[in-house]
């Protein structure tokens, strides 16, 4: 997608700190971090958001929380524990159309949601 932000993410156009890439996902660095972790793990296929996704590409979801979860380990935040989120529309707080799976964690969170 031509004007997505995170496609020139994945294609370099726009530089980014990557932390994991294969044919399927790329993770990397929140530019705007709200704990001392926060990755972005994002499907290289521009998806605009979950309630977008086609039945057929449901199976990237399971592939970026297993990402989710070994990234976890990397970061040292699996056993101090973490926040996945995932912002859906205008109500959900998405800013960014392009599917993405925030990994939160490194310090308490917030126990509120909204
Ligand atoms: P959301 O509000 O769920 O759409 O989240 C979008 C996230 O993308 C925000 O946390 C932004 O800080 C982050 N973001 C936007 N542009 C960039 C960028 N160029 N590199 C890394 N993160 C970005």
């Amino acid at each position: 997608m031509e004007d997505c932000i995170f496609c020139k993410i994945i294609t370099g156009e726009i530089p980014a700190d990557i932390v994991y890439r294969d044919n399927d996902i790329i993770a990397f660095r929140d530019i705007n971090p709200v704990a001392p972790t926060h990755l972005l793990i994002i499907p290289c296929k521009h998806i605009i958001s979950l309630t977008e996704m086609p039945e057929a590409d449901f199976s990237i979801v399971d592939k970026m929380l297993r990402i989710a979860n070994r990234l976890a380990e990397e970061e040292q935040i699996a056993e101090s524990g973490y926040r996945l989120a995932i912002n859906c529309g205008k109500h959900g707080g998405q800013e960014v159309l392009h599917l993405h799976l925030h990994l939160i964690g490194g310090r308490q969170l917030s126990g509120r949601l909204g």
